[in-house]
């Protein structure tokens, strides 16, 4: 008989999308009339660069003739890509060489799957609130998780307790979903507890590309010592609008051992059993993207963005609302007004002003009270959330 992987059942049913996503259903359906904003998901809105989009289809254009065909690729991405990545970095100051980074299909498959080269009784550290893919994947694979408390108190910037320990430990700066960004000298504390509990760290810098402030580092290689003990995971989904067109990158320093085991050897070798790489035409496009053209045309975006995201910034600051992110970050992480709980103030503003924004709780415990709003949406609907926003503050 088949047996079933029953860590499976102690995964919790997603509610948070599906009832954010029912409930918006219903209200639709019930007010049909009714101008509804989304400022819940996560996924951009704008196209791809236009540079992109050329690279990508000159790919194409490649594949379609004998001379120039391709079939598989490298499992751990063409070398041209590897050292676009590699570029990239040393344009703020990491070195990071071509051979210690390997083309992926997105964060998303390496922050999860990464979870194969290590046992399973390694205890798992992740912060609360937390995206919700470290923890469902480490529950599929029966590992124990701990839990770092992210609080107004720390301003969701948790600290290593010396007195637990951890084998694996999640860290994402900025972070989704409150916005909030690990400085230097608090990435370098948990750099120091990686390596004095012979732990990894799984540095997820899917949103470094919204960084603007120099205090905060882009890469967790800009700290000392974490060549020592860190994975860092990045994705063109979010810089770059790739998250239809899935790439992203994931580094792996060539000294990294763990248990007399090389990381990079290790991974590679899972690598080349189940995955069988990036296309050419999207590695193209993330070629084109890490061109000095390419930044250019990307920073438009990003400024779309940073600019939405301001917009819903100053509009907390205005009505006197305590919040996170906004700058560093496409994410504005804030407290319910006048106590109410994430899903009172999620029917709240959906009755009221028709916007639709994400509860806190659905990323953890330490979310209840609290609500994300993403900058990842239309200008105008920016502005004519915020200004119905105001109103629904003001006249309360
Ligand atoms: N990591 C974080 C923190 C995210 O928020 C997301 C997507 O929202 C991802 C990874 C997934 O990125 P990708 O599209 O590269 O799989």
């Amino acid at each position: 008989m088949a047996k079933i992987n029953h860590n499976f059942d102690n995964l919790v049913p997603n509610y948070l999308f599906a009832d954010v996503s029912r409930k918006t259903s219903e209200f639709i359906k019930a007010n049909p009339d009714r101008r509804i904003i989304k400022l819940g998901i996560g996924d951009v809105t704008l196209p791809l660069a236009p540079i992109v989009v050329e690279a990508m289809k000159h790919g194409c254009d490649e594949l379609g003739k004998k001379e120039t065909f391709k079939g598989y690729p490298d499992y751990e991405g063409y070398e041209f890509a590897r050292q676009a990545v590699s570029n990239y970095y040393k344009s703020f100051g990491v070195e990071v060489s071509a051979d210690e980074i390997l083309i992926n299909d997105g964060a998303k498959s390496d922050t999860s799957n990464i979870g194969d080269i290590f046992s399973q009784d390694n205890v798992v550290l992740v912060t609360d609130p937390v995206y919700p893919v470290y923890v469902d994947a480490n529950i599929m694979g029966g590992r124990k998780i701990i839990y770092a408390d992210c609080t107004e108190e720390n301003g969701f910037c948790p600290m290593p307790n010396k007195e637990v320990h951890a084998d694996i430990i999640y860290l994402c700066s900025p972070n989704n979903p409150t916005g909030a960004c690990l400085n230097r000298e608090q990435l370098k504390a948990w750099v120091d507890y990686a390596i004095s509990n012979n732990a990894v760290i799984i540095y997820d810098s899917a949103y470094e590309a919204f960084i603007t402030q120099e205090e905060y580092p882009r890469s967790i290689f800009e700290i000392d010592g974490a060549r020592r003990c860190a994975i860092e995971m990045c994705s063109l989904s979010k810089t770059a609008g790739f998250t239809g067109t899935r790439c992203g990158y994931t580094v792996i320093p060539k000294e990294l051992t763990v248990d007399d085991t090389n990381l990079y050897k290790l991974w590679y070798r899972r690598l080349s059993t189940k995955f069988n790489g990036v296309s050419y035409p999207v590695q193209c496009g993330l070629k084109a993207v890490f061109s000095e053209e390419g930044l250019k045309q990307i920073k438009e975006n990003l400024s779309y963005y940073q600019e939405n995201a301001k917009i819903i910034a100053d509009t907390m600051t205005e009505c006197g609302i305590k919040f996170t992110g906004g700058i560093n970050s496409p994410y504005i992480w804030f407290k319910c007004p006048n106590g109410m709980g994430s899903w009172e103030f999620f029917d709240y503003m959906l009755n009221q002003i028709g916007v639709v924004g994400t509860p806190g709780e659905g990323f953890g415990k330490n979310g209840a009270g609290w609500f994300r709003l993403t900058s990842f949406g239309d200008r105008q609907n920016t502005i004519d959330a915020m200004k119905l926003f105001k109103q629904l503050i003001n006249n309360k």
